[in-house]
């Protein structure tokens, strides 16, 4: 195996540091505590293990944390009104409503509800819109992880190609746009791509944010390529149980790249992480202060 393996645990940790150093100044220096809003709708157990991890996160940074539970079959205005209140409340700098909300309720126009000004997961059209334009925008937190472990690596990613696997808003999409940011050169891959091994072995920086286990083969890889493995899929194991694979074919990949993320380990820790960047650098710009060091 000659790849450096990206330790994501211990990135995050030194980014929830930084962050909980930049949230203790602006407490003493300026009475202002970020806090955060996490919207959970129904029972999801996925959803609740991430909501737990965010509360326990945003306490261990010296921020509010405020969790609003609401039962799958609430009436979509009533969770709009959540919203609203939310969004006027002067304690609260962040809202994150839980996705995937259940069947019935329609994510766009509850995304769309929420002040982008606390919009902390950075899917708002107004920040995407932003992000796309080059402006500064709340970014969504995955990306902004990723794009963290990629320059932990290169220091900067500028002319270095990159391919993007995947075109989700959530991931692919914001993804790209970093990475223009950043003066990557940028391929974006989706399902409809033709030869996306030929694509991908072109690539100094590999992106696979699909959700197809263990897809992207050693043989896709250029030699040296750094690759960050946004995939999170369990797949059954040959004793009955499940466990965690991610994108990219990891043992086998491992020996060609020149730096990969594992899974778990990797981009996975990184989110919640950015989410509590993403509450400091909202509370920051909503009390008109400067953008923190972080
Ligand atoms: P989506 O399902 O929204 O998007 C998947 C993308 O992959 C689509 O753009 C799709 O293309 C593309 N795709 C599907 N099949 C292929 C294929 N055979 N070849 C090339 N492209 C393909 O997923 P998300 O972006 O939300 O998530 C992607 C993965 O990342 C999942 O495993 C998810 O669990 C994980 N994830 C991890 C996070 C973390 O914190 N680590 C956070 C968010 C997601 P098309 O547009 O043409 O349909």
């Amino acid at each position: 195996m000659t790849a450096r393996i990206i330790d994501g645990k211990i990135i995050a940790a030194d980014l929830r540091t930084q962050v909980a150093r930049e949230v203790e100044r602006v407490k003493r220096d300026h009475g202002l505590t970020p806090g955060l809003a996490v919207v959970l709708v129904g029972n999801d157990p996925a959803s609740e293990v991430y909501v737990r991890s965010k509360h326990t996160q945003t306490q261990a940074a010296g921020m509010a944390s405020f969790e609003h539970k609401l039962p799958a079959d609430v009436a979509q205005d009533d969770l709009l009104a959540l919203v609203a209140k939310l969004n006027k409340d002067p304690a609260v700098h962040g809202i994150l409503v839980q996705l995937p909300l259940p069947k019935g309720l329609e994510t766009e126009v509850v995304i769309n509800a929420i002040d982008p000004a606390k919009d902390v997961d950075g899917l708002h059209p107004h920040n995407a819109g932003r992000l796309a334009g080059g402006q500064p925008a709340l970014a969504p937190c995955t990306p902004l992880g990723c794009i963290i472990l990629s320059k932990t690596v290169h220091g900067s990613l500028e002319g270095l190609n990159a391919i993007v696997i995947g075109r989700s808003n959530l991931v692919g999409r914001p993804l790209v746009q970093l990475l223009l940011n950043e003066n990557a050169t940028v391929t974006i891959a989706h399902s409809r791509s033709r030869d996306l091994a030929a694509l991908t072995a072109r690539a100094d920086l590999v992106y696979a944010a699909v959700g197809r286990p263990e897809m992207v083969k050693r043989d896709w890889i250029k030699p040296g390529a750094t690759v960050i493995d946004v995939g999170i899929n369990r797949i059954p194991t040959a004793e009955g149980k499940t466990r965690l694979v991610g994108d990219v074919a990891y043992a086998e990949v491992a020996e060609v790249a020149g730096a990969i993320t594992p899974v778990p380990g990797g981009v996975g820790q990184m989110t919640v992480a950015c989410l509590l960047v993403n509450t400091l650098r909202a509370a920051c710009a909503i009390a008109g202060l400067p953008k923190p060091a972080v």
